[in-house]
């Protein structure tokens, strides 16, 4: 078993905040373990939580056309949340259950060591970049301190209650192709990235 696989596993048997005992199941996230690009929503929802996978309801779809858009199949990325349990109600999730399933992302992003990080919506963007507001930073990619790029959207989500949103997302998505270029050519070529190759906040 990897340790993503175990990892995984722990997730799935975790009592370290009260959502363990209202989760039908818990959703720690698929895809490769060496992904390019890790996509990272807030927590699970009734179909999340029904699955144990993520993003397989409503929102999740709309997420399959984005990545459609740009030629990306959702096997070929890395889905997860930042919380790994389903909220009861869908509700917001609480600093002590983002505080305690902290560890769980931690820990996959350093197993999955992904060149690209694309949050989804404001927790996403909250873990990390604290201070920064979805609604000023969307679609406007920065260099995270270990060279990651990190490239906040909005939740697909957000845009199936307000539908303005539908086209920013439709159209912020359309950079992640060259994001993805980029840090693919950085790979390859294994340089250091220049922090003023992209653009910041
Ligand atoms: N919304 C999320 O943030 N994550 C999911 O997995 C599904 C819906």
């Amino acid at each position: 078993m990897s340790a993503l696989e175990a990892l995984a596993q722990r997730i799935a048997t975790c009592q370290d905040c009260p959502l363990g005992r209202t989760r039908t199941r818990a959703v720690p996230g698929e895809g490769p373990e060496r992904p390019l690009v890790v996509f990272i929503g807030e927590a699970p929802g009734y179909h999340e939580d029904q699955q144990g996978r993520p993003f397989v309801g409503p929102a999740g779809k709309f997420l399959e056309e984005l990545l459609a858009s740009v030629g990306l199949r959702r096997s070929e990325v890395f889905i997860t949340n930042v919380v790994k349990c389903r909220p009861p109600d869908n509700r917001d999730p609480l600093p002590g259950e983002i505080e305690a399933c902290r560890k769980y992302l931690d820990q996959q992003l350093a197993l999955l060591r992904p060149k690209v990080i694309v949050t989804l919506g404001r927790y996403s963007l909250a873990r990390f970049a604290p201070r920064e507001s979805i609604s000023k930073v969307h679609g406007k990619p920065r260099r995270l301190p270990d060279g990651t790029t990190l490239f906040p959207m909005y939740h697909p989500a957000a845009a199936l209650h307000y539908q303005g949103l539908r086209s920013v997302l439709e159209e912020d998505i359309r950079l992640l192709p060259t994001l993805i270029k980029q840090a693919q050519e950085e790979k390859a070529e294994g340089v250091a990235p220049h922090p003023q190759q992209l653009s910041l906040f």
